[in-house]
């Protein structure tokens, strides 16, 4: 072996052990900045976790789907199932338009209520989607004169199809994901208005004889879908400062609101059929 290639041999070797140490020195680097970084990650997420709120987090307290959610009661309502943990289908006429309801981050849909492909293209949108809680909330006062002599009867078509033919399409529309949810509860807005008993003073024949409707047509669901484990109730959100009433009432929208909450929330097979006021109070027929 002459003296050079003596030389470079060594070299060699001796950078091998240098290559070698440095490899070894870089894949430690690399184990432990993987297992720091595995540390780190679970902390973090552990740490996030903590601070996620529980409707992200864990399973939300149900779907709610509320129609009329853009102002007055609905959207009262829909702050308030938002707040509780539930995850709100707020819908509105015009989406565009619902500032109030846009600012509450929950989802929204396009729904008029007398208007078939509007329902049925929500439930298209919806399908296979378990719906826990269908709050039939849209209202209107409609036409009303102060004597039954100018009533325009032709005019009173609007509030019937609006107070008890819309919440029928609603809910048929939205049987499937009824059906498909552990709650099965379907709270109709009604009002002490549709009672013959309270009748104590007359007027707003359209308005009252399409609550008595709404309350008719609940029974009637009640006793078809009751075997199936479907919750059926009408209620009476009080008198209510909102736009339908043109702000008088004894109450607010969000006092009405959590009023109603407490009520839905605990609504069990037991109060299928029934009608009661925001407080849980029973209504007379
Ligand atoms: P508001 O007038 O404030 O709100 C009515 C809601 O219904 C609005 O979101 C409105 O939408 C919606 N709506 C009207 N027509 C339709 C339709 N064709 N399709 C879909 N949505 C529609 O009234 P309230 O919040 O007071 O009323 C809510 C419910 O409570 C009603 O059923 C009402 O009869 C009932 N009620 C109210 C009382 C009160 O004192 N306020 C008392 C007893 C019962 P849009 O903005 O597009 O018009």
């Amino acid at each position: 072996m002459s003296f050079l290639r003596f030389i470079l041999i060594t070299l060699k070797l001796a950078h091998g052990r240098t290559i070698g140490a440095f490899v070894a020195s870089v894949n430690t680097l690399v184990v432990s900045t993987l297992a720091l970084s595995t540390l780190t990650f679970s902390a973090l997420a552990i740490s996030t976790l903590a601070i996620i709120p529980s409707s992200f987090a864990a399973d939300t307290a149900g779907t709610v789907l509320i129609t009329g959610a853009n102002r007055g009661i609905g959207l009262a309502l829909a702050k308030q199932f938002h707040q509780s943990g539930y995850d709100v289908i707020a819908t509105a006429r015009k989406p565009a338009k619902a500032v109030d309801l846009k600012a509450l981050g929950v989802r929204i849909e396009q729904l008029d209520v007398t208007d078939s492909s509007s329902v049925n293209a929500l439930a298209k949108r919806l399908d296979g989607k378990a719906v826990d809680i269908l709050i039939n909330n849209a209202g209107i006062f409609g036409h009303n004169t102060n004597t039954f002599s100018d009533l325009d009867i032709d005019q009173l078509d609007t509030v019937y199809n609006v107070n008890s033919l819309g919440p029928l399409r609603v809910t048929q529309a939205l049987l499937p994901n009824l059906i498909k949810s552990k709650q099965k509860r379907v709270a109709n807005i009604s009002s002490m208005m549709g009672s013959m008993e309270l009748n104590t003073w007359g007027c707003c024949i359209g308005y009252r004889g399409s609550k008595a409707a709404l309350n008719s047509f609940n029974k009637t669901l009640s006793m078809e879908f009751g075997k199936q484990g479907l919750v059926f109730v009408v209620l009476h959100p009080g008198y209510v400062q909102t736009d339908i009433n043109k702000g008088k009432g004894d109450i607010t929208a969000s006092e009405s609101a959590s009023g109603l909450f407490d009520v839905i929330s605990k609504l069990d097979s037991e109060d299928n059929g029934k009608f009661y006021d925001f407080n849980g109070k029973s209504m007379p027929w």
